[in-house]
Protein backbone atom coordinates (compact mmCIF):
# COMPACT_ATOMS: atom_id res chain seq x y z
CA UNK A 1 0.00 0.00 0.00
CA UNK A 2 1.16 3.70 -1.10
CA UNK A 3 2.12 5.24 2.05
CA UNK A 4 0.02 8.68 2.45
CA UNK A 5 2.61 11.43 1.56
CA UNK A 6 1.75 14.77 3.34
CA UNK A 7 4.03 16.67 0.77
CA UNK A 8 2.52 15.42 -2.19
CA UNK A 9 -1.16 16.68 -0.54
CA UNK A 10 0.17 19.99 -0.05
CA UNK A 11 1.30 20.18 -3.91
CA UNK A 12 -1.53 19.05 -5.30
CA UNK A 13 -3.76 21.53 -3.80
CA UNK A 14 -0.86 24.06 -4.68
CA UNK A 15 -1.13 23.23 -8.29
CA UNK A 16 -5.42 23.53 -8.13
CA UNK A 17 -4.93 26.55 -6.21
CA UNK A 18 -2.47 28.01 -8.84
CA UNK A 19 -4.98 27.63 -11.42
CA UNK A 20 -8.29 28.93 -9.55
CA UNK A 21 -6.44 31.92 -9.80
CA UNK A 22 -5.00 32.11 -12.77
CA UNK A 23 -8.50 31.40 -13.91
CA UNK A 24 -9.49 34.21 -11.78
CA UNK A 25 -7.13 36.73 -12.99
CA UNK A 26 -7.67 35.73 -16.41
CA UNK A 27 -11.65 36.83 -15.90
CA UNK A 28 -10.61 40.02 -14.38
CA UNK A 29 -8.68 40.99 -16.77
CA UNK A 30 -10.84 40.48 -19.64
CA UNK A 31 -13.79 42.40 -17.15
CA UNK A 32 -11.21 45.04 -16.89
CA UNK A 33 -10.77 45.40 -20.37
CA UNK A 34 -14.17 45.63 -21.35
CA UNK A 35 -14.93 48.38 -18.41
CA UNK A 36 -11.94 50.13 -20.03
CA UNK A 37 -13.55 50.04 -23.33
CA UNK A 38 -16.58 51.64 -21.88
CA UNK A 39 -14.61 54.33 -20.47
CA UNK A 40 -12.85 55.08 -23.54
CA UNK A 41 -16.10 54.67 -25.01
CA UNK A 42 -18.14 57.52 -23.29
CA UNK A 43 -14.24 59.73 -23.10
CA UNK A 44 -14.67 59.49 -27.21
CA UNK A 45 -18.44 60.68 -27.09
CA UNK A 46 -17.58 63.35 -24.80
CA UNK A 47 -14.82 65.00 -27.24
CA UNK A 48 -17.15 64.72 -30.73
CA UNK A 49 -20.00 66.19 -28.67
CA UNK A 50 -17.61 69.11 -27.73
CA UNK A 51 -16.36 68.83 -31.07
CA UNK A 52 -20.15 69.49 -32.23
CA UNK A 53 -20.58 71.98 -29.65
CA UNK A 54 -17.52 73.95 -31.59
CA UNK A 55 -18.83 73.66 -34.71
CA UNK A 56 -22.30 75.07 -33.91
CA UNK A 57 -20.91 78.32 -32.41
CA UNK A 58 -18.75 78.21 -35.53
CA UNK A 59 -22.18 78.33 -37.47
CA UNK A 60 -23.84 80.47 -35.37
CA UNK A 61 -20.85 83.48 -35.64
CA UNK A 62 -21.25 83.00 -39.24
CA UNK A 63 -25.16 83.63 -39.49
CA UNK A 64 -24.92 86.40 -36.91
CA UNK A 65 -22.01 88.19 -39.30
CA UNK A 66 -24.09 87.26 -42.23
CA UNK A 67 -26.85 88.68 -40.88
CA UNK A 68 -25.20 91.85 -39.51
CA UNK A 69 -23.87 92.26 -42.73
CA UNK A 70 -27.32 91.86 -44.91
CA UNK A 71 -28.63 94.67 -41.71
CA UNK A 72 -26.32 96.89 -42.48
CA UNK A 73 -26.47 96.40 -46.28
CA UNK A 74 -22.49 95.72 -46.64
CA UNK A 75 -21.12 92.59 -48.21
CA UNK A 76 -20.53 90.11 -46.33
CA UNK A 77 -16.76 89.51 -44.90
CA UNK A 78 -14.49 86.86 -45.70
CA UNK A 79 -15.28 83.92 -43.73
CA UNK A 80 -12.60 81.50 -45.35
CA UNK A 81 -11.20 81.28 -41.76
CA UNK A 82 -14.38 80.08 -40.70
CA UNK A 83 -14.67 77.71 -42.99
CA UNK A 84 -11.25 76.34 -42.25
CA UNK A 85 -11.96 76.61 -38.46
CA UNK A 86 -14.59 74.65 -39.37
CA UNK A 87 -13.34 72.07 -41.89
CA UNK A 88 -10.44 71.38 -39.49
CA UNK A 89 -13.33 70.57 -36.25
CA UNK A 90 -15.25 68.08 -38.40
CA UNK A 91 -11.97 66.09 -39.98
CA UNK A 92 -11.47 65.67 -35.83
CA UNK A 93 -14.77 64.67 -34.95
CA UNK A 94 -14.53 62.44 -38.11
CA UNK A 95 -11.46 60.44 -36.78
CA UNK A 96 -12.60 59.94 -33.20
CA UNK A 97 -16.01 58.30 -34.45
CA UNK A 98 -13.78 56.21 -36.83
CA UNK A 99 -11.91 55.68 -32.84
CA UNK A 100 -15.22 55.16 -31.22
CA UNK A 101 -15.98 53.10 -33.94
CA UNK A 102 -13.35 50.54 -33.85
CA UNK A 103 -13.65 50.88 -29.76
CA UNK A 104 -17.21 49.44 -29.68
CA UNK A 105 -16.64 46.92 -32.48
CA UNK A 106 -18.79 49.29 -35.09
CA UNK A 107 -17.48 50.60 -38.38
CA UNK A 108 -18.22 53.82 -39.80
CA UNK A 109 -20.58 54.27 -42.65
CA UNK A 110 -18.64 56.00 -45.52
CA UNK A 111 -22.00 57.96 -46.88
CA UNK A 112 -23.12 59.34 -43.43
CA UNK A 113 -21.12 58.80 -40.88
CA UNK A 114 -23.31 56.56 -38.81
CA UNK A 115 -22.09 54.09 -36.40
CA UNK A 116 -23.00 50.50 -37.63
CA UNK A 117 -22.78 47.01 -36.08
CA UNK A 118 -19.49 45.34 -37.77
CA UNK A 119 -21.74 42.33 -38.73
CA UNK A 120 -24.70 44.27 -40.91
CA UNK A 121 -24.36 44.54 -44.73
CA UNK A 122 -26.31 47.86 -44.89
CA UNK A 123 -26.00 51.37 -42.85
CA UNK A 124 -29.30 51.43 -40.97
CA UNK A 125 -29.44 54.98 -41.22
CA UNK A 126 -29.12 55.84 -44.48
CA UNK A 127 -29.14 52.01 -46.29
CA UNK A 128 -25.53 52.78 -47.71
CA UNK A 129 -23.67 49.35 -48.48
CA UNK A 130 -20.99 49.21 -45.70
CA UNK A 131 -19.20 45.49 -47.16
CA UNK A 132 -19.08 46.60 -51.09
CA UNK A 133 -15.12 46.80 -50.72
CA UNK A 134 -15.80 42.73 -49.63
ZN1 LIG B 1 -25.15 55.62 -43.58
Amino acid sequence: MAEFNMDDMFDKIKTSAAKVSREAERLTKSAASKVESKTQEAKLKYAIRELEDKMRACYAAIGEAVYESFRNSEEPGDFSEMFGRLDALREEADEIKEQLAAVSGCVVCPECGAGVSAEDAFCSKCGANIKKDE
